[in-house]
């Protein structure tokens, strides 16, 4: 897809026009990817923080944030569930912290992987390529780590005293994939500063670096940081509504067809209710419900009003997903793209039907 195209599609306001991009990526995605649904079991298991990302909530520069480390036993306790709820995969997030060591992490993989067999995920920030090894080795098989926006400038100018941020959180996915991870990344929606053109080459850009999953969310201010909402005035700047969200993912799985993509928990904060479908009708295939502990959820404050998912909002996704005509996968849903690279393993996972 050329730049033009794809500006032009990002500032379409055409029902009908929309309706038909709709169609386009839920196509490709059926014929790509299948009508399994993917679900993720996020757990949000620490919230300190290094960083001073100026879009987060949880940043060092917040000294009035309780900090919380879950405990390994706490963890793996939330884990034990998730195979109930056709959660087959453990995402361990957390704010980027040196009291997580190297050896906590293996151990906690090693037991979550003999405990539960689930498939881990971690999104830890930028590591060391030595711990990402050890991790890799003890059964992480998943990294995720956004990029947040391709323009290096814009990216750096919400990284405050840090030179060569963007080149740093390059460098990082770049050794995960050497060390054979299924790599994901993403980018933010209506950050201050974003316009249009900056929205294309972030598509253009993730075309490029292919990866296995991709993650594409509104920004969402937080009253505690120092970046504010996007200006509404300038109709250059990409607003950080749900539909330039939806056009963007729409866009995503166009020019990456076997990558997971997820409807992103920020998506659904933004959204109706009844619209928790939306991103699964517009290319998604994945959902990532948020699993932390309650006594921890609203701790992990990245942005405002992040929707808890209860078990009674699992239970209605699940009929959510049932009333859509897809279904809910039962294996671990490694992402086609990153199947189809390893040539060790079998190109088409079983349940996709081409
Ligand atoms: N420390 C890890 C995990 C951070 S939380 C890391 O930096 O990768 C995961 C994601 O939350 C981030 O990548 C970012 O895209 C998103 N996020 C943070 N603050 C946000 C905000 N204010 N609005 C929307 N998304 C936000």
């Amino acid at each position: 897809m050329h730049r033009s195209e794809i500006i032009s599609w990002l500032r379409e306001t055409d029902p009908s026009r929309l309706e038909s991009l709709w169609l386009s990526a839920d196509q490709v995605r059926r014929a790509q990817v299948g009508d399994s649904v993917h679900l993720r079991g996020i757990i949000n298991f620490s919230n300190w923080c290094i960083r001073r990302c100026t879009y987060c909530g949880i940043n060092a520069d917040n000294r009035v944030l309780r900090r919380y480390l879950m405990t390994s036993n706490e963890i793996v306790e939330c884990t034990r569930t998730f195979r109930q709820w056709g959660l087959m995969t453990a995402v361990l997030q957390s704010g980027e912290d040196q009291r997580i060591t190297t050896g906590w992490v293996t151990g906690l993989i090693a037991r979550i992987r003999q405990e539960t067999d689930l498939a881990v995920t971690l999104s830890l920030g930028e590591r060391q390529e030595e711990e990402l090894t050890k991790w890799r080795a003890a059964g992480a098989e998943r990294y995720l780590l956004k990029i947040e926006s391709s323009n290096r400038e814009l990216y750096e100018s919400m990284q405050p005293g840090r030179r060569n941020a963007w080149l740093s959180r390059m460098e990082v996915l770049k050794t995960l994939r050497a060390l054979d991870y299924e790599v994901g990344t993403g980018i933010m929606i209506g950050i201050p500063g974003q316009t249009y053109e900056m929205l294309a080459d972030d598509l253009l850009f993730i075309g490029d670096l292919e990866p296995d999953m991709i993650g594409i969310g509104p920004y969402i201010p937080h009253p505690a940081t120092s970046l504010p909402a996007a200006p509404r005035a300038r109709t250059d700047q990409v607003p950080n509504d749900q539909v330039t969200t939806l056009k963007t993912l729409a866009l995503t799985r166009m020019i990456c067809p076997e990558a997971n993509i997820p409807a992103t928990t920020a998506l659904l904060t933004i959204s109706q209710h009844e619209e928790l479908e939306m991103g699964l009708a517009c290319g998604a295939n994945v959902i990532m419900p948020d699993r932390t502990p309650a006594e921890y959820r609203r701790l992990y404050d990245i942005y405002p009003s992040r929707i808890p998912f209860t078990t009674e909002r699992l239970t209605e996704l699940q009929n959510a997903i049932h009333r859509m005509g897809r279904t809910i996968s039962t294996d671990s849903g490694r992402s086609v793209h990153y199947l189809k690279r390893n040539r060790n393993t079998p190109a088409v996972p079983a349940g996709v039907d081409r």
